[in-house]
């Protein structure tokens, strides 16, 4: 998860930056930090909360300079503290740099703790802090080949946005697991954002996604400069399709909205269900319901309400809490739901919280039968590319059948996307992490593998 953003070489980069993490602010509402250059020095300003919480004219203003990078932190089991958050900021030997990570290193802890031995301290828990130890325990003698130096060191996903104070420097990993796109301002500067819908707010015209293995240098008076540094071996996430991503985004060519549909019709074809009425688990469950309902030629209505003052449901670890929190935020219109069959359409399954909640509110509601749909595969093994999947023994579809889980949830009926299903609907032309449903590590790390989306 996480957001990051980068701009380079425009006039009032922190606050093309804020309105950046602003637009991607569902990638992460932890916390949110903006780091900016005046080119004598690094700027910094980080807090807990939301990016409309903790920027405003005063702070953005101290956040002067022609470029700026910024990182919204998704909640995880780790730590919620401020040194937490991102971008993370150190002196070196070569100056001062900033670094923002969106993705999850697999071989965090092999490094950190051969960083240790060699007498490191580290200030968080953050494998982001690994990074910023390489770059500084490197013999290279500029910041660019540090990096690289850096880059053999670590394993995993990683989106990356470097800054010094004369440079930017963006890096998306070999496989290209996270997103990240490149476009081009008004005023002639550059930005880099997880997300294209972030370059919609701020008027950015989409040049191109940043290529696997790629690293884009930008410098002052020049024009971005690309290189090829790792062979690159394309797996953009599904679940970026599936549930992360912002509708209206277009993750590596793709736009998320009409993948959403596609799932949709793919699963009315696969699990139909004898209905009245579709409805969705709002919102990411709202496209691929739509998609079912057309594809079963069925109406579609938005018959759960989703109060939208509540943060998303995964942000508070405790059970108790989780359980609740799905009641403060949907809420059924019954005289939509009363004496009709219906089917509930919902993009994910992951510990089956949710789902036993709606499917008990629908029957409270009046509905004759609840037919559970989901338009992703059963989730069977934890991402460790940094989506913060729960352990497998967490993972109800690891440990149950869509049988027992029905029965668990006292649907009528539960049916998943095939994972042949999900890659129709994602289209041939490349190969999908697909992890969590297949459970192939492509990328290294492996089930047993502690912890994720340590940034
Ligand atoms: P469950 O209730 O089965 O534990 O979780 C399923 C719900 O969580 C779905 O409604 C889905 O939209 C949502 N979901 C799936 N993955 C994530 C995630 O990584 N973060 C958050 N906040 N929600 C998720
Ligand atoms: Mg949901």
């Amino acid at each position: 998860m996480c957001a990051i953003v980068g701009v380079y070489g425009s006039q009032n980069a922190s606050k093309t930056a804020y309105y950046a993490l602003f637009a991607m602010q569902h990638r992460g509402q932890e916390s949110s930090g903006i780091s900016s250059s005046n080119g004598e020095k690094l700027l910094i300003y980080k807090k807990l909360g939301m990016v409309a919480d903790i920027f405003g004219e005063a702070s953005l203003s101290k956040l002067e300079g022609s470029s700026a990078i910024g990182h919204n932190r998704y909640s995880t089991a780790g730590s919620e503290s401020v040194s937490d958050s991102q971008p993370l900021f150190a002196k070196y030997k070569l100056g001062e740099i900033s670094v923002a990570h969106n993705g999850n290193l697999v071989n965090k802890h092999e490094v950190r703790n051969n960083l240790i031995d060699r007498g490191a301290i580290f200030q968080t828990d953050m494998d982001t802090e690994n990074i910023i130890h390489l770059i500084a325990k490197s013999t290279e003698n500029t910041l660019s080949s540090r990096i690289k130096d850096m880059l053999t060191k670590i394993e995993g996903a990683y989106s990356l946005v470097i800054q010094s104070r004369a440079k930017m420097f963006v890096i998306r990993d070999r496989f290209g697991i996270r997103p990240l796109s490149l476009g081009q301002l008004k005023d002639g500067g550059w930005i880099v954002a997880s997300e294209t819908c972030a370059f919609e707010l701020v008027g950015a015209k989409f040049v191109r996604d940043v290529e696997p293995g790629e690293m884009i240098t930008f410098e002052e008076g020049k024009e971005p400069y690309s290189e090829q540094l790792m062979e690159p071996d394309y797996h953009p996430c599904a679940f970026e399709y599936i549930y992360f991503s912002r509708p209206d985004s277009i993750i590596d060519g793709k736009n998320v909205y009409e993948t959403r549909l596609r799932t949709g019709r793919k699963l009315a074809k696969e699990v139909p269900a004898d209905v009245d009425l579709v409805l969705a688990v709002p919102d990411s469950g709202v496209a691929a319901a739509k998609g079912y309902a057309d594809g079963l030629g069925v109406p579609f209505e938005m018959g759960i309400v989703r109060n939208h003052y509540v943060g998303r449901t995964f942000i508070e670890p405790t059970q108790e809490i989780r359980d609740l929190k799905v009641k403060l935020k949907l809420s059924p219109i019954k005289h939509l739901i009363q004496g009709k069959k219906i089917a509930i359409v919902d993009d994910s399954l992951v510990r089956g919280t949710t789902s036993k909640q709606i499917v008990r509110m629908l029957v409270d509601a009046g509905a004759t039968e609840v037919h559970m749909r989901i338009a992703a595969p059963e989730i069977k093994y934890p991402c460790r590319y940094g989506i913060d999947t729960p352990t497998q023994a967490e993972l109800i579809s690891a440990n149950m059948t869509p049988e027992e889980i029905s029965s668990k949830i006292g649907s009528t009926s539960l049916g998943f996307l095939s994972v042949e299903g999900l890659k129709e609907s994602l289209g041939s032309e490349r190969t999908y992490s697909m992890v969590s449903f297949d459970g192939d590590y492509f990328a290294g790390g492996n089930v047993d593998s502690s912890g994720c989306g340590s940034n």
